[in-house]
């Protein structure tokens, strides 16, 4: 796991990642359920599509549209095992821990926030 800050910095510097955008649909879901609920949606999926030590179809669990945590997950690297392990130091073959899954649950908020609008 890693600092938050340095963190977002080099995926600010990832040419790929850093243009990795919510689309209208995705946008009007998050505004609509708020964050807290899709964060909670994301938990879901992480727990069942990256938590175990050998993913099913591990590399392409994460659909790259049709919810606002699967972009979110591209966007920070937590989309599949290879990458939680080149981006968060997050070893291969073995079950994400509670803290594991939380922390990576808080790089998809942190990034999720930055893009609601907020309600006025
Ligand atoms: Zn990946």
């Amino acid at each position: 796991m890693r600092d938050m800050d340095e963190l977002f910095a080099a995926l600010a510097k990832s040419r790929f990642r850093s243009r990795i955008k919510l689309g209208a649909k995705e946008q009007e879901y998050l505004q609509e359920k708020g964050l807290e609920i899709i964060v909670e949606h994301g938990r879901g999926f992480i727990t069942e599509r990256l938590a175990p030590a050998k993913p099913k179809n591990d590399g392409r669990q994460t659909p790259m549209k049709n919810h606002p945590v699967f972009i979110a997950q591209h966007a920070t690297g937590t989309c599949c095992r290879n990458c939680l392990s080149k981006w968060h130091k997050i070893p291969k073959g073995k079950a994400l821990t509670p803290e594991q899954i939380d922390y990576i649950l808080a790089t998809i908020e942190r990034w999720l926030r930055a893009r609601i609008c907020p309600k006025n």
